[in-house]
């Protein structure tokens, strides 16, 4: 790979629904910080999961990117030496690094289905990102028991996590301690052939030479198993934050919830890119009042050590801040 002299962050959006205020926080805070250390910030679709990604949404995000007036040097439109920017463009490139893996011993073929595994769990261990945490049930199973099972059924790979701990430092969220082993054995490629998150995420951003990952905070979890890929494939982990959760007043996540607060939704009920900006650095810490703002104004007051790893409370009255005259 090329020597990397500089600061390399991106945005990741997965296409499978409209950008929402949550998402467009992540989208600037990742661009102030690439703009301010005048690095270069990179636009990656994460459509690996074919089934629920739509190409028409990508387009979507990429016009609302605009509109909100963050720009990319890498991506979609733009090109750039480490493409395809697309993750379906990239299948061979995660063959390849699972091929690495199962050389060193790293992966094991497993036969469960979703059944037995919700089966076999005694209680749910609520790893969030990924549903249950795998009992490790086709760990143990011996080269012959294997091979009657393929005759069966197809399998997925997992990841032979080690039971131990790991640590880092998160630019938001501070010291973080995770044992490895409360993660489960996680999948690396799906019985269905398609590539895990996890995999996916952990490849394009080495292979990418990114050095800043800023996403949001339903990642932070995945952080540990993704320390352990960067480990086995002998790749340089970039620096994590990840920012805080919009959640309602009852604490519930508001991506989940409030489909109402779409940037195409706000569009159109006639807030400019700039109130939406100056509204985001508000709720986010950056600013004291919602004033209207474009990003490129906010790289001055940009400080990372400004964001609260709190959940971001999008009340009723905060939210009426976005739409007061
Ligand atoms: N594709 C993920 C999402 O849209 C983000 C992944 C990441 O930033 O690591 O939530």
């Amino acid at each position: 790979m090329e020597q990397q002299a500089t600061f390399r962050g991106r945005f990741a959006p997965t296409p499978s629904g409209k950008m929402h205020i949550g998402n467009a926080l992540t989208a600037l805070l990742g661009w102030l910080q690439m703009r301010s250390m005048n690095g270069q910030y990179i636009l990656r679709i994460e459509d690996i999961d074919v089934q629920r990604s739509r190409q028409e949404l990508a387009n979507e995000i990429m016009r609302d990117l605009e509109w909100l007036g963050l720009d990319w040097d890498e991506g979609p439109g733009v090109g750039g030496a480490y493409g395809p920017y697309h993750q379906a463009a990239r299948h061979a490139l995660y063959e390849r690094e699972i091929a690495k893996l199962k050389e060193s011993n790293m992966l094991y073929p497993c036969y469960c289905s979703r059944a037995d595994i919700t089966a076999a769990a005694s209680a749910p261990h609520g790893i969030a990102s990924e549903g249950f945490r795998y009992p490790g049930t086709c760990r143990e199973l011996t080269r012959e028991e294997a091979a009657l099972k393929e005759l069966h059924k197809k399998p997925s790979l997992r990841m032979k996590v080690p039971h131990r701990g790991i640590s880092f430092v998160d630019g938001i969220a501070g010291v973080q301690r995770y044992r490895l082993s409360d993660g489960g054995d996680f999948v690396v490629r799906r019985a269905d052939d398609i590539i895990s998150y996890q995999l996916a995420v952990v490849v394009d951003d080495a292979l990418m030479g990114i050095t800043h990952v800023l996403r949001g905070a339903d990642l932070l979890d995945s952080t540990p198993r993704q320390l352990l890929l960067y480990e086995a494939l002998s790749y340089q982990p970039p620096q994590f934050a990840h920012t805080p959760l919009m959640v309602d007043a009852e604490g519930r996540r508001l991506a989940k919830r409030t489909r109402g607060l779409s940037l195409s939704f706000l569009r159109g009920q006639g807030i400019t890119p700039e109130r939406l900006t100056g509204w985001l650095a508000w709720t986010a810490g950056l600013l004291d009042h919602p004033e209207a703002v474009t990003p490129a104004e906010l790289i001055p007051v940009f400080d990372l050590s400004k964001v609260s790893s709190f959940p971001i409370k999008i009340t009723d009255h905060v939210k009426n801040r976005l739409f007061e005259p």
